[in-house]
């Protein structure tokens, strides 16, 4: 197809076998395209719905097979290998592409790039070396590894130079960043897709309720005033264009008490706190993915009604049978066998909700 379109009846390629590959296969199915999964585990729960290719991040030539079979390549975690994306694209478009990654990849360089975007940040330090530790500032904040951290893993608050460098010992003395402790109002995200033509487009802005480090709820609309959603969106949309990618970017930001709006952390793809869309939004950020890495138009984000969604953790999804009798909650389970703590096992979004 000329322009880099790539229509219904192709396949799309997916890096990763989690429930965000899994819904956009989902999605893609629904546009008429067929989805294969790459991943290392043999039971992916997103082969439940699509194709599964098993192979090691590192195994260029089962990486090879995979991209001779799929004309399209995305990725549905941040930390794939650098490397497996730059062997993909050897043979298709990897959209978003490399450059997205070896930003959110790494803490550091993550808010540097977003001031370097011109998105405001919480101060930050490196905290790479001993020296560094009597040098930190930043205090009280969070010390954070720069790779790996997820949900609040990785991560120690800190309010002393005593307790910070016990905190580095904890994390093992690995490369980190210390950020100062933001005493936010709330936290929002801007979830944006880039087209190929280089349209943007952001859906609602949620509200986040995070315990833990983990995402609880996301609440649309958030009643936060229009001036604080257009801020947060200016900010989501001018990530996407700094990026210069081509799908979808999360960004997860802290509102002020002043009303200032602060970058906090970015995904480039389908991200938690954007699975009301499915239910509520006239297009699912798992299409709006679809959409954009297929050079199609991009799809309406008007809010159908208002929305709450959270997240089922552990055992709070073996209470199915409760969320399937109440006419206002829409079950999503992601196949998981076991359910640990902590563990994302599902979601409901509540539409209409009371
Ligand atoms: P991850 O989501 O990868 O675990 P985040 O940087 O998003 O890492 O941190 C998780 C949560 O911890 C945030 O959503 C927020 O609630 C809290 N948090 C992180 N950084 C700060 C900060 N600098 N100030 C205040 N709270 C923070
Ligand atoms: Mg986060």
């Amino acid at each position: 197809m000329r322009d880099g379109i790539i229509p219904p009846g192709s396949t799309i390629g997916i890096l990763g076998g989690g429930q965000l590959g899994r819904m956009t296969a989902m999605a893609a199915a629904r546009l008429g395209y067929r989805t294969l999964v790459y991943s290392p585990e043999f039971d992916a729960i997103s082969g439940q719905v699509a194709g599964h290719v098993q192979g090691a991040y590192e195994d260029d030539d089962t990486l090879a097979r995979f991209a001779a079979q799929v004309d399209v390549i995305t990725y549905e975690f941040e930390n794939v290998p650098e490397a497996t994306v730059v062997a993909c694209e050897k043979h298709k478009p990897v959209r978003p592409g490399v450059r997205p990654i070896h930003f959110a990849q790494h803490r550091l360089r993550e808010k540097e790039f977003f001031r370097k975007s011109g998105l405001g940040t919480a101060d930050y330090q490196s905290i790479a070396c001993e020296a560094d530790l009597g040098k930190a500032t930043a205090l009280p904040g969070i010390l954070k590894t720069c790779t790996e951290g997820y949900d609040g893993k990785g991560q120690v608050r800190v309010a002393t130079k005593a307790e910070l460098a016990a905190a580095w010992d904890r994390l093992g003395r690995r490369e980190c960043i210390l950020e100062a402790l933001v005493d936010f109002d709330c936290e929002v995200s801007a979830i944006v897709a880039r087209g190929l033509g280089g349209q943007t487009r952001c859906f609602p802005i949620g509200l986040n309720d995070h315990r833990d480090g983990i995402l609880r709820t996301t609440t649309v609309p958030s009643g936060l005033p229009k001036a604080t959603l257009a801020e947060a969106e200016r900010l989501g949309v001018q990530l996407a264009r700094s990026l210069e990618l081509v799908g979808l970017v999360a960004l997860e930001m802290f509102v002020t008490k002043d009303g200032g709006v602060l970058a906090n952390e970015m995904a480039p793809r389908p991200h938690n706190s954007g699975h009301w869309t499915i239910d509520a939004c006239a297009t699912s950020q798992f299409e709006q993915l679809v959409r954009a890495i297929c050079g199609l138009p991009l799809g309406a984000v008007d809010l159908l009604a208002p929305s709450r969604m959270e997240n089922l953790i552990g055992e709070e999804a073996n209470d199915w049978l409760r969320y399937v009798s109440d006419p206002t909650a829409r079950l999503h389970r992601y196949g998981k066998a076991k359910a640990r703590p902590g563990r994302k096992m599902g979601h409901v979004t509540y539409v209409n909700p009371t």
